[in-house]
Order: C-alpha cells, then sequence, then structure tokens
C-alpha cells in the first residue's frame, strides 16, 4: 500500500474569540464517506471530556465544492462520498487554561493535539504533518513554538512544518506558542528545553536548569545504568506560570505544566523553597512517566480506545509508582536532603491515613473506577475512595522495603522498574508501527516482583492492592533505621468536618464518617453561624471556629446553629479528639544513617495528583 499523508494546518485565527482554525486534508478519503472524530478524552487524564464540544463550525470541500457532512454522534462526523480530496475545515473554542486543553488569547496559544486534530477513520498509521501558522496579529510578531513534535520544514522554535509518525503520536506532542523565555540543557547527551509562559519576573532560569538537568540525568541513569541512553531524542518541558494554579500531564517527549508564578526561583535568591522543591517534584514526577505509562503501559493503555473509557486496575502503578519515584529521585540527585525526603514522605503518610475511603476502597478499585471517582470527586469523597497517587506512592515504599528485606538488600523496587522497562517499555514504539506493542497485567507485574524477591507474594497483593488494610510502614521503616512516631501534642476537640476555603462563611466543604458532625446529624454543604449562642464570624472562618472549640474539651456537648440552605437549624454536637494523624518519621541514629544513604533507600513522595 502505498504510504499516505494526513495533511493538517492549524492557525491562531481569532485572539480575542479564542478561536484556532484546523484545516485538514485526506488525499484518499474512504470510499464510502470518510468518517473524523476528535478524542472523548486525553490520555495521562482519565475523564471523559469530549473535546468535540469545542468545534464552532465544521464544513468540507473537496475540488472547491462544498461536501455534506454528517454527525454521527458527539464527537464524529461523516462526509459524503467524494472522488478527489477531501478537505474539512473548523473553528476551535480555545480557552481552558489547563494542561489538558486549548487555550489561545493575545498572551499566547496552547494545544493539545486531542482537542484540536480530528482523527481519520482508517487512516490513523499515515504519516501526519501539521504546518503551525504564526497569527496576523502584528502584535505577535515575536512569537515562537515549542513542542516535541519532529521538524519537517519549520526551524526549531519557528513556524511551519511538523511531522509526527501516525495520529497516536501527533496528539502526543503538545504545543506551546508564544513569547516564553527559554533555556536549553542537555542531560546524558540529550537536548531539553524548559520553557515557561506567564509574566515571572526575574526567574532564574539558570537555577531551574541546573537542577532539572541533574534530575533528568538521574533518571534516564536509573533506567539504563549501562548505556545511559534515553528514550526520546529530545525533550521539552512548557511550563505555564500563574497566579494559582497547579498541574501536569505527561507525554512521550515532553509535559505541559502549571505553575504558581511564586514556585519559582528568583535570580539572586539562593534560598529552596518548599515551593520549589514541590515545582522539581512535579517536573520529576512528569519526566519519570517517560518511561514509566508513556513506553511502559497498562495493557489497557497499549492500544487506546480514545472515544470510550480505557479501564484498568494499575493506576497505583503507574502513577502510584511514579509518585513514589519523583521526590525520591530529588533526593538521588542531590536536590533535597534525607530529612526533607522524610518530611515529604510522612505528609504523604498522614494525607492518606486522613480518609476513611482508604478503609473501602482498594488501589485496584481506584485505578478501575478513576473516570467515575478520583477525576469526579465531590463532598463525600474522603470517606468512600482512596488516591491510586498517595496509597500507591505508599504501597511502592512498603514493595520497595519489602524486597530489600526479602533479598537481604541485593535487589529493590528499581529491579521491578528496570525489567518492567527491559521487557515492555524500551521496545514499546518501535512494536506500535506493526500493532505488535503489549502492556502490563496485573498478573505479568505481580509474577516480575516473586521473580525479583524469589517469594510469594500473592497474600501481599490481596491485602494492600486488592484489599484495604493499611501499609505496615511502621514496621518496614523500623528494619531500615527509621521511625515512625505520632507528633500530634494534646488531642484537641474538633468538629471532624473541613470548612471550605476561600468562603466568606463558614461552611463545610467535607464531613467525615463517624466524626462529631456526622453523628450530629451535620452535612456538607452547611453554614455554621454560632457554637453554643457564639457568632462564627465569616470573616477568616477557620481560625474562629477553632478560637471557638478550642474552649471546650473532648467529650463536652455543644450546641451548633447552622444554615442549610435558607433554613437555620440545630445541632447537639458532642465533640470528639480532632483526630488528624500527625506522624512523623525520624532516622534512628547517625550509624543507621550512614548505612542507609550508601544502601540509597528510598521514600515516597507527591501529595497532590498530577
Ligand atoms: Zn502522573
Amino acid at each position: 500500500m502505498q504510504a499516505m499523508t494526513i495533511h493538517y494546518t492549524i492557525v491562531p485565527a481569532d485572539l480575542s474569540a479564542h478561536l484556532f482554525k484546523v484545516t485538514v486534508r485526506v488525499d484518499k478519503p474512504d470510499s464510502k464517506g470518510q468518517v473524523c472524530m476528535l478524542p472523548a478524552w486525553i490520555p495521562g487524564s482519565y475523564m471523559l471530556r469530549e473535546f468535540a464540544r469545542h468545534i464552532v463550525q465544521i464544513k468540507a470541500r473537496c475540488n472547491e465544492k462544498k461536501v455534506a457532512l454528517t454527525k454521527l454522534d458527539k464527537d464524529s462526523w461523516q462526509a459524503a462520498a467524494v472522488s478527489g480530496a477531501l478537505t474539512l475545515e473548523y473553528l476551535v473554542y480555545a480557552w481552558d487554561l489547563s494542561v489538558r486543553g486549548a487555550h489561545l488569547d493575545q498572551t499566547h496559544g496552547f494545544y493539545n493535539g486531542t482537542s484540536v486534530f480530528l482523527r481519520v477513520a482508517g487512516q490513523e498509521m499515515a504519516r501526519h504533518v501539521v504546518d503551525i501558522q504564526k497569527p496576523s496579529d502584528p502584535a505577535c510578531q515575536q512569537w515562537r513554538v515549542a513542542t516535541s513534535l519532529p521538524l519537517w520544514k519549520a526551524a526549531l522554535f519557528g513556524f511551519g512544518t511538523y511531522a509526527a509518525e501516525n495520529y497516536d503520536a501527533l496528539i502526543d506532542h503538545p504545543v506551546e506558542m508564544g513569547e516564553f523565555a527559554l533555556i536549553s540543557f542537555t542531560a546524558h547527551g540529550v537536548p531539553h528545553d524548559f520553557v515557561v509562559t506567564g509574566r515571572v519576573p526575574n526567574c532564574d532560569l539558570g537555577r531551574i536548569a541546573r537542577d532539572l538537568k541533574k534530575i533528568c540525568a538521574t533518571q534516564i541513569a536509573f533506567f539504563e545504568p549501562k548505556t545511559k541512553c534515553a528514550p526520546m531524542t529530545r525533550y521539552v518541558f512548557m511550563a505555564f506560570a500563574v497566579g494559582d494554579g497547579y498541574g501536569g500531564l505527561e507525554h512521550r517527549a515532553s509535559t505541559a505544566l502549571i505553575c504558581n508564578r511564586s514556585d519559582l526561583p528568583v535570580k539572586g535568591n539562593d534560598e529552596t523553597s518548599e515551593a520549589y522543591i514541590g515545582f522539581l517534584g512535579l517536573c520529576s514526577h512528569e519526566y519519570f512517566h517517560t518511561w514509566n505509562v508513556k513506553r511502559i503501559k497498562p495493557a489497557t493503555f497499549a492500544k487506546y480506545d480514545l472515544q470510550h473509557e480505557n479501564y484498568t486496575p494499575l493506576l497505583w502503578l503507574f502513577e502510584g509508582f511514579t509518585s513514589y519515584y519523583d521526590d525520591l529521585m530529588l533526593l538521588r540527585s542531590g536536590i533535597i536532603d534525607e530529612v526533607t525526603y522524610l518530611s515529604l514522605v510522612s505528609k504523604t503518610m498522614n494525607g492518606v491515613l486522613r480518609g476513611d475511603g482508604r478503609l473501602k476502597q482498594s488501589l485496584a478499585e481506584s485505578s478501575f473506577d478513576a473516570w467515575t471517582k478520583y477525576y469526579r470527586q465531590d463532598e463525600n469523597s474522603p470517606n468512600a475512595i482512596v488516591s491510586y497517587y498517595t496509597k500507591g506512592s505508599l504501597l511502592a515504599l512498603a514493595l520497595d522495603l519489602t524486597l530489600r528485606r526479602e533479598t537481604g538488600g541485593k535487589k529493590s523496587l528499581d529491579d521491578l522498574m528496570r525489567l518492567l522497562w527491559k521487557s515492555t517499555g524500551r521496545d514499546f514504539y518501535t512494536l506500535s508501527l506493526t500493532g505488535d506493542q503489549q502492556g502490563v497485567t496485573e498478573a505479568s507485574v505481580e509474577a516480575m516482583v516473586e521473580q525479583i524477591s524469589g517469594v510469594k507474594m500473592k497474600s501481599f497483593f490481596d491485602r494492600y492492592v486488592r484489599g484495604t488494610a493499611d501499609l505496615p510502614l511502621g514496621a518496614l521503616y523500623a528494619d531500615f533505621g527509621v521511625v515512625l512516631t505520632d507528633q500530634a501534642d494534646v488531642k484537641k476537640p474538633g468538629l471532624g468536618a473541613k470548612v471550605a476555603p476561600d468562603i466568606h462563611d463558614c461552611k463545610l466543604a467535607q464531613v467525615f464518617t463517624g466524626r462529631s458532625a456526622q453523628v450530629a446529624g451535620m452535612s456538607a454543604g452547611d453554614v455554621i453561624v454560632a457554637i453554643d449562642g457564639l457568632r462564627v464570624t465569616s470573616k477568616d472562618a477557620q481560625t474562629n471556629l477553632s478560637r471557638l472549640l478550642g474552649r471546650y474539651s473532648v467529650g463536652d456537648s455543644i450546641e451548633v446553629h447552622a444554615f442549610r440552605r435558607d433554613e437555620l437549624m440545630r445541632f447537639k454536637v458532642k465533640l470528639q479528639s480532632d483526630d488528624v494523624p500527625v506522624w512523623g518519621l525520624k532516622i534512628r541514629d547517625e550509624q543507621k544513617k550512614k548505612a542507609r544513604s550508601s544502601a540509597k533507600l528510598p521514600r515516597p513522595g507527591g501529595v497532590k495528583a498530577r
């Protein structure tokens, strides 16, 4: 069969109306009438987003004649049968400032291919080329392009034509355009670019490049200790800095990030803020995905179905283990020390223990139901679900310590990751050209763990992956000289509820299972106005509430007045202790410390979803 090419053009057509104009030309359309569609979701973010709803206008033509289009479903169109090349032209509304969608205004343009490029059914394996055009507005003369899409007829960072080997590749290289700041570095010979869009006065790009270089080099060497060979020929970090935002999405040779500008370092200030460590942790997380989930994949992601949910019980492996390694790589690359590292681990532990949902939903279930539960959280989520990110990272820690213990320190989780890489990840995209790519199944990953440990691990997976048992981290850590201690001082009385931040009312955002407020009949959404007849002021409500409750002891009964919608209600609340977990991790003694750091003992990371 003759090699075919699908041709796209994309131009930021109307900055004020936030519209990209896109055309796709199909030289050999389906003789029965070509079907085209946009994906309903973007890989890496497990929720149906139905991107086609942002297509404002669409028309088709052949030889300058209009061709009828029939809408088949929410994502798809079918053109009437034609003889000759078929061209579709459409506008895409781009006003979603997230790493998952598309965004366009006079300051910049950003898009994921899933938001803008129609898939030509049946021709997904053709070469896909895209001409990225500069906006005609003279104010955009200085705009440049950042993307990991391979260049075809374009200069590096220039507008022009880029080419992808197939549709999956086309949508896996997001594009940023604008007057971004840029710094480049290499890691084991591979060029890396870091671009940041948004106003960040005096951003210390040099420091970011130095730190990222260490992280990237550490990860490349982690997966390929002998060859130090990276799976991509070039990598691009695309950050968008805002006043308040957080997020990241992984791709095969790049990542799109949203961060706070206050996370980024300032020239002349060498302090390492918690926020900057968080930012580097995010970069480290997305970079680790270059291997884990972009190439080592669950079986159901080996060939994506982009129109429907793709279920897998394994997100604890792809997100949880990545969360474990993100901060661990900061430690291994010398960016943070052990004390800082352990404080990040204990933060994750406390977060997991806070939610009663961990006793109801297993990691396997949390992974499988990500589409409707983790990604669509509501006020009851802490009572009903567990995060495959945070508990998944603790699982990785427990498995790592178990492997080290069982093998007398000879093997670790690192060996599992490298085995997964060698057996399924390294050749993934080569095999995908012939459709022979494979993914990981529950059975295959468990078999690999047993192969490495030399012991039966079924009960471990039954308890902690398919079951809801808490991970025995205190006992496991003790063997390695790290002590888990309860750092909560006196048990204070509390409602067992969380007040909504940024609302000028004492409104309950979440009410926890079996705790004082819920037992008394209070509900998320209730607005507390008084405790024992004393007003809870709406300004700084949380502090005001804590101050009022601080006058009581555990076991006391109080009267709470609250509005549910517009109805005033009265509750008799018996105060339980505000049982917030405050566990801390400490290195037991200097000797252990030495032994441990030479063995490079690992610990988990990241609290937020990314
Ligand atoms: Zn992730």
